[in-house]
């Protein structure tokens, strides 16, 4: 028998591959090891545990994500309105991973350090 939690590490980790071993949300760089399997339809909307509906994510995505469905948690991170701080920072992350160092200048220059 292969247990639950174990199908969900063997999901997570084909998604790790598949998403060319980077976050699905933030697309920073992901090592296995902190690969966490995040569930695209939350398990509290009816999600299952099945290869389809596992992304491997961060740890802090996974955790600000929370029960959001995957749509409506890339939809806040892609936004500029107003979210609970978690989600800021997985924001903050997510254009310093798409755009390097010309979105570290602009963080720099906002946080009045650049
Ligand atoms: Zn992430």
């Amino acid at each position: 028998m292969v247990y639950p939690h174990t199908w969900i590490k063997l999901a997570r980790d084909r998604a790790w591959g598949k998403q060319d071993r980077r976050c699905a949300y933030c697309h920073g760089e992901l090592a296995r090891a902190d690969a966490t399997g995040d569930h695209i339809v939350p398990r509290r909307d009816g999600g299952s545990d099945r290869v389809g509906n596992i992304a491997a994510a961060c740890g802090l995505c996974n955790l600000a994500k929370g029960s959001m469905a995957a749509g409506a948690f890339r939809r806040l991170l892609k936004g500029h309105d107003p979210a609970p701080f978690r989600i800021l920072l997985c924001r903050v992350i997510r254009r310093i991973n798409l755009e390097g160092d010309r979105a570290v200048k602009r963080v720099l220059v906002f946080g009045g350090v650049g």
